[in-house]
């Protein structure tokens, strides 16, 4: 499988005609001027060098940040040329474009098309009409709904971003606004949890104590079900979090808010702990004292260890063991947890779906 590689330009919101709440561009893209063309060649150039060409890789150019098809149009095919002469060279292979729903329409589709965009990313944030209107989004469902349509119907590969904690969100909002973005059937999402950045109306509004963010323990407990719902529907979702740029530290330029530069780890870290806990459980078998054997794949030993061992020591903790003992196998899909002469498989995807199930099911 050939590796993604990503050169992210990042487009400054000169372009929007919005502020929505939570938004500095300046402070997400880390700038604010219009951005210069030479800075975007050299930026490609820079990335370039970084990669291993001899290596089975798929290169993209991505435009990040502010709302790229508000942009005037005449700015939007000076980019787009820079990043079309490099793929019709072959140097890279796919040009990703992010912007809002209400930005996109069939003269702009036509052009992207025109200038060789692959992907569309557009910002839904929330599929709640009362979410979209505190969070000052300036546009509607309807307006996520055509444009999705409309940029199905041009044949782009379509992600679509949804936040969480937003000013009136909260979990069910989130799950329902998951469901409906399920509906319609992007081929990506990216989960982003709401941060206080400095100069945003949501820091006033911190301030003034009339929006509280969610604390890291809520927003793991919100992506978990989220993740799990999506892994249920077979819908990747390619990133949970915001790039910790040197610009959106904690203390810098984020006030307040779930920010860790890995959520997502911490999220999956949950999602192994209640899995093994509840089998542990359903085992009735004396713990104290005992060690507890644990098999799995490579890939997710990590996660099921969890940062600083945290899993590992709330086990201990919980079911009084003396140790807990991890192995690496080949196996997929499956967890192995054995105390003494007791054994247990754990098939992982059937503890995902029956939580899926149970979550869809009660909305
Ligand atoms: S639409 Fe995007 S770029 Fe524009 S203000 Fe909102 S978040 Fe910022």
């Amino acid at each position: 499988m050939s590796k993604e590689k990503i050169i992210p330009i990042f487009v400054p919101n000169y372009g929007c005609p919005h502020m929505c709440v939570f938004c500095n561009q300046v402070k997400i893209t880390g700038s604010n001027t219009i951005l210069p063309l030479n800075e975007v060649h050299e930026t490609i150039e820079k990335y370039l060098t970084y990669f291993n060409t001899n290596e089975d890789s798929c290169i993209e150019i991505a435009f990040y940040g502010g709302s790229f098809t508000a942009i005037s149009l005449d700015k939007q095919i000076e980019l787009l040329k820079i990043a079309q002469k490099y793929k019709n060279e072959k140097i890279i292979q796919r040009i990703r474009i992010s912007t809002r729903p209400d930005a996109i329409n069939s003269t702009i589709l036509n052009n992207l098309k025109l200038y060789g965009v692959d992907i569309i990313e557009l910002g839904v944030q929330s599929l709640d009409e009362e979410v979209l209107l505190l969070s000052e989004r300036g546009h509607t469902i309807n307006d996520v709904n055509n444009s999705v349509s409309l940029i199905k119907e041009f044949g782009f590969f379509i992600g679509l971003q949804m936040m969480v904690g937003l000013p009136g969100d909260n979990y069910d909002k989130s799950m329902q606004t998951l469901l409906k973005i399920i509906d319609l059937q992007p081929d990506f999402i990216r989960i982003y949890p709401t941060l206080v950045v400095k100069n945003t109306k949501l820091e006033e509004l911190y301030y003034l104590g009339k929006y509280k963010p969610l604390s890291l323990e809520e927003t793991i407990l919100i992506c978990k079900d989220l993740l799990v719902i999506s892994e249920y529907y077979n819908l990747p979702v390619i990133r949970v979090g915001l790039q910790p740029t040197e610009f959106i530290q904690l203390g810098k330029d984020i006030v307040a808010g779930p920010f860790h530069p890995a959520i997502r780890q911490l999220v999956e870290e949950e999602i192994y702990y209640e899995i093994i806990k509840e089998e542990l459980l359903n085992l009735k078998t004396n713990t104290n004292g005992k060690t507890l054997d644990i098999s799995c794949n490579n890939d997710i030993i990590n996660n099921i260890v969890g940062n600083k061992a945290v899993n590992k020591n709330k086990l201990i903790k919980e079911f009084n063991f003396k140790n807990i003992r991890f192995h690496k196998s080949n196996i997929n899909d499956e967890i192995i947890i054995s105390i003494g002469e007791i054994y247990k498989s754990i098939c992982l995807s059937e503890h995902i779906n029956k939580r899926a199930v149970g979550i869809i099911n009660h909305y």
